[in-house]
């Protein structure tokens, strides 16, 4: 069975009806890289570069930083990776940046930081632009909640680029405030790409904390609500043709692999060692049916909706 699964490595996922979509991964350093091609993944969707920056013992410089994105890079082979700026703060602690708060996934966290330590902001833009002469980097932004912080952002980078005299890269942002997604329309026509990452998403829309044991049944990423929300995103991202990838836990979802496919999302970025089954699965299923799945959402109210809706079941 797994040498049948194996066979995905070098194929691309196809529906039966010949939608293709991508199979990315996530990752957080060199050897996840490594783990990423080994079991098939076409692109890095997510590389969290916190990761990268937690296992150094100081603030990476701006040389060391350049070295590792080179690498791994390098190890795709030509192949996309999305660099995801540091997004630090909520459950993601710097041993040597710490930051003490009431609310941390409410407060100082993501490109927040990153606007308020500009210095190292431009280093690590700095870095991946450099990086860029190595292979296909495209730049995204976590917890975007506002057209300005986007402003900003283009701005901000146009400068690094040119001081770096580099050709641009793509420029994405994560769509995981509700605020992201309600403002949807305009982002896609600003952006190059986005990714919808459903952890936070799912916390933010729901109010509920997705690391808080006592209300860990009320963590619900297929609460109707959070549905919606990304099926607005997925809609006002296909008719602008913006590329969508989907970066949280619900992207490796099995089970809500119609529901990707429906939507028409361009990939799915996931756990690399998930990345074979995902694939095979999605040459199971037909996109004309997701279709229909996905349009008799619509309705759906109650988590009850969604269930018969997506597995044709009650609860
Ligand atoms: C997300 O929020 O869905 C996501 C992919 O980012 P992280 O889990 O790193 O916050
Ligand atoms: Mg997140």
């Amino acid at each position: 069975q797994e040498r049948e699964l194996l066979t995905w490595r070098d194929k691309q996922a196809i529906t039966q009806d010949q939608y293709k979509i991508s199979v990315g991964a996530n990752i957080g350093g060199l050897a996840d890289t490594k783990r990423a091609r080994k079991f098939g993944a076409d692109e890095i969707g997510l590389f969290r570069t916190e990761v990268l920056f937690m296992s150094y013992g100081h603030w990476p410089s701006e040389e060391e930083q350049f070295d590792w994105y080179k690498r791994i890079l390098l190890e795709m082979e030509g192949r996309p990776v999305i660099f995801r700026v540091l997004d630090i703060g909520g459950d993601k602690p710097l041993p040597y940046f710490p930051i003490e708060e009431q609310n941390p996934f409410l407060g100082y966290r993501g490109v927040r930081v990153l606007f308020d330590q500009i210095r190292l902001f431009r280093e690590q833009l700095r870095a991946l632009y450099r990086a860029s002469r190595f292979g296909p980097v495209r730049i995204m932004f976590p917890m975007i909640h506002s057209v300005e912080e986007w402003k900003s952002i283009q701005v901000i980078c146009e400068d690094v680029r040119a001081e770096t005299g580099v050709e641009p890269v793509d420029l994405g942002l994560m769509v995981e405030t509700p605020a992201a997604a309600l403002l949807i329309d305009y982002f896609v026509e600003h952006v190059q790409f986005i990714s919808i990452g459903t952890n936070d998403l799912t916390q933010y829309t729901l109010a509920v904390d997705r690391q808080n044991d006592r209300v860990k049944d009320l963590y619900d990423p297929l609460h109707p609500a959070v549905l919606r929300l990304i099926r607005k995103v997925a809609q006002s991202a296909a008719k602008k043709n913006v590329w969508v990838g989907v970066c949280g836990e619900l992207a490796g979802d099995e089970t809500m692999l119609p529901f990707w496919i429906g939507l028409g999302v361009n990939e799915l970025s996931v756990n690399p060692n998930r990345v074979l089954s995902i694939k095979k699965r999605i040459s199971d299923l037909s996109r004309s049916e997701a279709q229909q799945l996905v349009a008799n959402l619509d309705n759906a109210m109650t988590r009850e909706d969604v269930n018969r809706i997506l597995f044709g079941k009650s609860i």
